[in-house]
């Protein structure tokens, strides 16, 4: 059996075009959408349709849940101005997706189990508090048994551990480990068990960057400087993308 978990496209209907081929080419038996299918990005209802037309499964993360359900309440430390801009963009996209869409994303469940892989927005239990991939082996196995996937933090990675698997897809919409590229993670299973593996696509970024400034969402500042860099920008200017302290564990992403 073929799996296909995709996460974060975040309207970015530039990247998810090449993803979807590239997911076609290699043969899947069902594809998933790991959450966070639209806010932010330039194209929110053509990524949600462009999914549904390949048949995939929904989990719903952290940003589908704000547009869901109006509530968007700010990160703790973030930047006053940079929150309500982020605001502004989740409303921006409330109205091109339009009541039907919304409507939909209000019923995704927060997790999908398919023949022994978990697949959640940003960790079991938790669709804010990130997999990260300096977590240790013994933190991971806290959450891990059996396979888990996950999104959420656009930092993708795989691990095998004595617990078993953690594999975070990355992020279609754009990938904030230095990499341009989009990626998604890609699971087989065979006698051996599961095995799971990131695929990396490069796309058109001048495309998503044209798109992005035609349409002009609040926000748009920032992810073009996601897309363009894969590097995280921090609303101060400053500090490093990283694993928040316990206290603070919302990436917000
Ligand atoms: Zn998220």
């Amino acid at each position: 059996m073929r799996v296909a978990v995709l996460s974060d496209v975040h309207g970015n209907a530039a990247a998810l075009g090449p993803v979807l081929a590239d997911i076609r080419s290699w043969g899947f038996d069902l594809l998933v959408s790991a959450g966070d299918v639209a806010a932010f990005g330039p194209q929110p209802e053509a990524s949600l349709d462009m999914l549904e037309e390949a048949g995939a499964l929904f989990v719903r993360g952290n940003n589908d849940r704000y547009l869901s359900t109006q509530g968007h309440q700010g990160s703790p430390g973030r930047d006053e101005a940079d929150t309500a801009e982020r605001a502004a963009s989740l409303q921006w996209c409330r109205d091109r997706l339009g009541p039907a869409r919304i409507a939909s994303m209000s019923t995704w469940p927060v997790r999908l189990e398919i023949n022994g892989v978990e697949i959640v927005h940003a960790s079991p239990g938790d669709d804010e508090a990130g997999v990260w991939p300096e977590m240790t082996e013994e933190e991971l196995c806290g959450y891990v048994s059996g396979v888990m996937v996950c999104g959420h933090t656009h930092l993708p990675f795989v691990k095998t551990l004595r617990c078993g698997i953690v594999a975070n897809a990355g992020s279609v919409g754009w990938n904030l480990d230095g990499d341009t590229r989009a990626s998604w993670a890609a699971l087989q299973n065979g006698p051996g068990g599961w095995q799971a593996q990131i695929r990396r696509v490069p796309y058109d970024i001048q495309q998503a960057l044209a798109q992005l400034r035609m349409h002009n969402p609040p926000w748009s500042a920032a992810v073009e400087h996601y897309i363009s860099t894969a590097t995280w920008r921090s609303p101060s200017g400053q500090g490093a993308y990283r694993r928040p302290s316990p206290a603070s564990q919302r990436s917000g992403q």
